[in-house]
This record gives structure tokens, sequence and C-alpha cells, in this order.
């Protein structure tokens, strides 16, 4: 193992080691981070394993925080690192699991190599010591550097005790280009019913990152090969083999996963790609000449979006991006249209979300089938972006409260009653402005809420002079001018 693809410890867990150690403990940093280091890749966390039993790290360090004493964690503040805390969990071989999430029983143990054999996979199952090395009984940096995912012990057995490992199977495989070893995919295929029994919190937190891992589609496919995919996404599973329009090379499956892999990793975004066309399956129509059409997909995606991520316990926020972007993603626009066609377009998605809307287009277009050099689409969408990009420095009124004036003045220079014609009117001024930006400033606003009220051009003038006095300084007049 190359010296430069083993952990650099931050210098607060070197010291808990240290510490740990000079009072008779041994001490290891485990798992992930030692997994990652492997291939080059930032940890997300640093967890250390020790002999010490729970009340011998808590009185040992007293900025320790009891996180897990059931089984056996605490946390040790450090600031200067990304997860605010390293764990310490006393070395512990695991009892039977009657839940499929916990083990009943974890009894502790003062050996490492027991502690790393309750572990899921041989890649998870690595201990790191900055004078001993790496300590790795089960293979783990040789599956890792041969890319293949194996269980620690017989895999029917430990995904059994825990099913959700079936899926953390399938992100392991996403996130560092592994295959499953034989046993292991026949072994998933046997227990996927079991992922039922998973909280769909634990469920969620493995289909998120195996969204945002490096080859995503490879995490997809297994899913469905291991036989999760029904249980997890069952509108994706539905979505094998869906024949599509001629302008799609791929069936409706294999353009979601193209697609999903070609957005930028943000969960949003890759959830939007993974539900853009779900829809399709319900929506899908034969014409007389056996043309295939899909009208009104996009709304059904959408609404299998929403269900799926509030089954999944998605927060309620990200669920209504991800469903906005389904939902609008089959905007029309070419240049011919120009810019007021894309400023409506703002409009309805908003400033925050043109870019991702944009960039879910980008993806959807290069999944449709072989991308060729000079594809007409693709250039259409680089003068879209090009157009969106303008368009947003430009920051153009594109909503009620980016408009030159208030309700509340509306209310005052027509006396009209506080109601919905006020709404109505302002969003009138909307479009106004969304057909023309330079609309917005507050006299040529006035004028045109007096023609959208009707109340003519004598009322207009006059208008103009309260617009003029103002602008000397004077006070808003009471009017009667109605
Ligand atoms: P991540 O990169 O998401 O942090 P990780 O492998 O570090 O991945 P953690 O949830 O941080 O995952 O768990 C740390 C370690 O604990 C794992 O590397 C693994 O050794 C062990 N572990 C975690 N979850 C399980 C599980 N469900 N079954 C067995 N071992 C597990
Ligand atoms: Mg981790």
């Amino acid at each position: 193992m190359p010296a430069d693809r083993l952990p650099k410890l931050p210098p607060c867990v070197t010291d808990l080691l240290v510490r740990l150690e000079s009072a008779g403990f041994a001490a290891w940093v485990v798992g992930g981070a030692v997994r990652d280091a492997l291939v080059d890749r930032p940890g997300r966390d640093w967890d250390v394993a020790t002999s010490a039993r729970p009340e011998q790290v808590l009185a040992l360090l007293p900025e320790a925080r009891p996180t897990g004493l059931k089984y056996g964690t605490v946390t040790v503040p450090a600031p200067e690192l990304e997860g605010g805390g390293v764990e310490v969990t006393t070395f512990r071989s695991d009892g039977a699991y009657v839940d499929g999430r916990h083990p009943v029983e974890v009894s502790f143990t003062a050996d490492i190599e027991a502690d790393l054999a309750r572990r899921d996979f041989t890649i998870n199952a690595l201990a790191y010591h900055p004078e001993k090395g790496l300590f790795d009984p089960f293979g783990g940096a040789a599956d890792l550097a041969r890319r293949r995912l194996r269980t620690v012990g017989d895999p029917g057995e430990r995904l059994r005790e825990d099913a959700l490992r079936l899926m953390r199977a399938c992100r392991f495989c996403a996130e560092f280009r592994l295959r499953p070893a034989k046993e292991v995919l026949q072994a998933m295929r046997r227990h996927a019913p079991l992922l039922s029994a998973v909280s769909a919190e634990r469920q969620r937190d493995e289909l998120s990152k195996l969204l945002l891992a490096e080859d995503p589609r490879r995490g997809l496919r297994l899913l469905r090969v291991g036989g999760l995919l029904p249980g997890v996404l069952p509108s994706l599973a539905a979505a094998y083999g869906l024949r599509q329009s001629r302008v799609h090379a791929y069936s409706v499956y294999y353009h979601t996963l193209k697609a999903v892999a070609a957005t930028p990793p943000d969960l949003v975004l890759r959830l939007a790609a993974l539900f853009h066309d779900l829809g399709k399956t319900e929506a899908r129509l034969e014409d007389s000449e056996g043309r295939l059409l899909f009208p009104g997909h996009a709304r059904l995606s959408a609404e299998i979006a929403a269900s799926t991520l509030h089954r999944l316990a998605y927060p309620r926020r990200l669920s209504e991006l991800v469903v906005l972007l389904v939902r609008e993603h089959m905007f029309h626009w070419t240049p011919k249209d120009g810019p007021a066609a894309l400023r409506r377009l703002l409009a309805r998605v908003g400033p925050e979300n043109l870019q991702a809307l944009v960039a879910l287009r980008r993806a959807d277009l290069l999944s449709l089938r072989p991308v060729i050099p000079d594809d007409h689409r693709l250039a259409v969408l680089e003068e879209l972006e090009a157009a969106v990009q303008g368009l947003l420095a430009s920051r153009p009124p594109v909503r009620r409260q980016d408009l030159a004036l208030t309700g509340r003045d509306l209310m005052e220079a027509f006396h009209l009653p506080p109601g919905p014609a006020v709404g109505r009117l302002l969003d009138q001024l909307v479009e106004d402005v969304l057909d023309d930006p330079a609309r917005n400033d507050r006299e040529t606003l006035l004028r045109l809420a007096a023609s959208h009220l009707d109340v003519g051009d004598e009322f207009s003038a006059q208008v103009g002079r309260v617009v003029q006095r103002e602008k000397d300084g004077q006070p808003f007049p009471p009017g009667k001018n109605r």
C-alpha cells in the first residue's frame, strides 16, 4: 500500500489516539475514513475504535459526550473537523439483530479484530494506526483495488442481520465503482424483500448517497439487478424496457439512468433527473400510425416524485424543488421565442431555480441518444444557457415584489379597497413588465394600471400630474379620482 494512500490524521485525531494509548488502551482509526484514504478521497467523518469501555473513555476525556452509550459510542467535540466531532466506539462484537436494524445486545471486547468482524463489507473493515500501519484482516484493501464488494463473512447472514446493508451494497458499488462478488449478488436477490422492514429515513440516506456517488448508474442498476428496485423506486422498476418515441434511442429506464449520471452531483438535480420521465409509464399512448406519445407526462412524473419523496421522508422543501423541476422540465424555448418568453419562464420557476432547470434540460438532451458532434439540439441548448445567464445577470422584474410600486400604492392612487382586485392589478402589471422590463418605473406602471382599470385618458393624465408632484417632493394628495 503506497504510504501516500494512508490516512493523514488530523492532529485532534492523533491526539485522541495518544491519550487513549497512554492510559493503557488500544485505539485505532477505523471504517470509512481508512477506506476513503486508500482511494485518495477525502473522508466524510473520523471514527476511532478503542478497547476502553465507554465509561472509561468518558472519564479519560472530560470533553467527550455520551451519544450512543448502548452501542459503546461517545463523541469527542472537534470544531476543526467538518462533522464537528470524532466518534469513539468501544471494540464490540454484535449479538444477533432481531429487527434487522440494531443488534439486540452488543458485547464489548478487547480485540480490534473482533470489532472489524462485525462490520458489513471488507472495504469497511479496515483499521489504521500511525505506527502499526494498516490492519486489514479481511482483505478489504485488495477488494478495493480489484473493485470487488465482499461481505465480512457469509453474505446471506450479514445481509439478513441488517437489511439496510442491501442498499449500502449498491451505494458502495456506486461510490467506488465496485462489482459485488457473485455470492453477494445472489444473497441480495434472496433477501431483497427484507428491505421493507428498514425505516424510510435509513433508506433515504442511502439512496441520497447512491445518487450523489461517482457512478450513480451502477448503483441504480444494482438496485434493479439485486431485486431492490420494486421496493425502493417502483416507478423506475416499471420503466424498465418501456419504449419511447423516435427521438429517443433508449427505454425510459435506461434514459433515466443516463440523465441522472449526466447531472452535476447535486441532490435536487439528481432526484429531478431520476423522476423527470417516470410518469411516461402511465401517460403512454399509441396513435393510429403506431407512434408513441406521452401527453402530460411531466405532470404525472411530478406526482410520482412528490409521493415517492414523501414516502422516503425527504424534507418538504427539497421535495418541492424536485417536483417543480420535474413539472417544468418540458418547457419550450428556442432563440426565436425571444427574451419575453424566457422572462415568463423565469417568472414561473423563480430566479433561484432557472439554472437548475436548464441543467436538467442539458442532462435530458444528452441522454436522448448518443451525442453527435454538431447536434442541433445542443446548439439550441447552448443558446439557451447563454440567454439564461444574460437574463439572470440583468435581474429583470418578474414578480409582484419586483415592481416599482406596491399594492398599497395602487390602493391609494385609485382609491381601491383592499381585496383580490388589487392583486389582479398587480399581476397585470407583472405581465406588462414581463413584456418589457423598461416599463418598471412608477409613472409608467400607474399609467398602465389606469388603463387596466379602464379609467381613461383623463385619469392617465392626472396620474402624470400626481407623479410629477411626488417628484417635486410634494406629498401624494388624497384625490377623488374615480
Ligand atoms: P460514509 O462514507 O457514509 O460515512 P461509512 O462506511 O463511514 O460511510 P458510517 O455510517 O460512517 O459509514 O459507519 C462507519 C463504519 O461503521 C463503517 O465503515 C462500517 O465499518 C460500520 N458500519 C456502519 N453501518 C453499518 C452497518 N449497517 N452494518 C455493519 N457495519 C456498519
Ligand atoms: Mg463514515
